[in-house]
């Protein structure tokens, strides 16, 4: 498939993976936007938010557990830090391949932008 993220998850193209199971994968955004900028997402393509089947609320919080997993190794647990899905047009969704963005190691302004 000519998708970005199953590029990465195929090795096509080079990623900084930082997590990797048989359903996930997570590797450090390219264009980080905090110190801790991390992308987790399923290995099986998925368009986004929008495209989730009652079947994948698993996936879902393993992916939700993924990020809670590298932020406790990163020593931002405690001080917080923000999981994002952007979805479509109006939250600037560039990459349509679910992906939850794990945001962190600096105060994050609110609401964003
Ligand atoms: P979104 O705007 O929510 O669709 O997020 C897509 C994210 O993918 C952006 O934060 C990009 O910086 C990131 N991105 C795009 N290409 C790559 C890549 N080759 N490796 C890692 N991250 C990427
Ligand atoms: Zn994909």
């Amino acid at each position: 498939m000519n998708c970005l993220f199953c590029k990465i998850i195929r090795r096509d193209i080079p990623a900084s993976i930082v997590y990797e199971d048989e359903q996930v994968l997570a590797f450090n955004d390219i264009e980080p936007r905090a110190p801790t900028h991390v992308l987790i997402i399923p290995k099986r393509h998925i368009d986004g938010v929008n495209a989730l089947a009652d079947t994948d609320d698993e996936l879902v919080g393993a992916m939700f557990r993924v990020a809670a997993g590298i932020a406790r190794e990163r020593g931002i647990a405690d001080t917080g830090y923000r999981t994002v899905f952007n979805t479509n047009r109006d939250a600037g969704q560039t990459v349509f391949h679910l992906h939850l963005h794990l945001l962190g190691g600096r105060a994050l302004g609110w609401p964003p932008g």
